[in-house]
């Protein structure tokens, strides 16, 4: 197990986690506000955690973040195909269910 990224929420934790799902590489997230009495939790670590089961899979998984982070965000919504959810327009899967958002694009684009 390594430590991979520290989300701002949990929204964005889960939306890594799909991200690294859709690359076959196993990882959890930790230190989320749900998990009460689970292990000892430092109190300063609020913020949800990326941890990656296989440490073979690091670099593999930084260069996903790297991606995730260096898309520009945009103004502007997309809808889920699947479940009909709104997700941020730069976001690539849905964050509820996990479908992934290309395919909302290319409607949008007439493709
Ligand atoms: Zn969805």
């Amino acid at each position: 197990m390594k430590k991979l990224y520290s989300a701002n929420n949990l929204i964005e934790a889960q939306m890594i986690l799909y991200l690294l799902e859709h690359a076959y590489i196993r990882a959890k997230v930790l230190n989320t506000h749900a998990q009460g009495g689970v292990g000892e939790i430092p109190f300063t670590h609020t913020y949800p955690e990326i941890w990656i089961v296989h440490d073979d899979d690091l670099e593999k998984a930084r260069s996903i973040i790297d991606a995730y982070e260096n898309t520009p965000i945009e103004v502007g919504y997309v809808h889920c195909p699947a479940c009909g959810e709104q997700n941020p327009r730069n976001f690539q899967l849905c964050w509820q269910c996990g479908e992934g958002l290309e395919i909302a694009h290319l409607k949008l684009d007439g493709t």
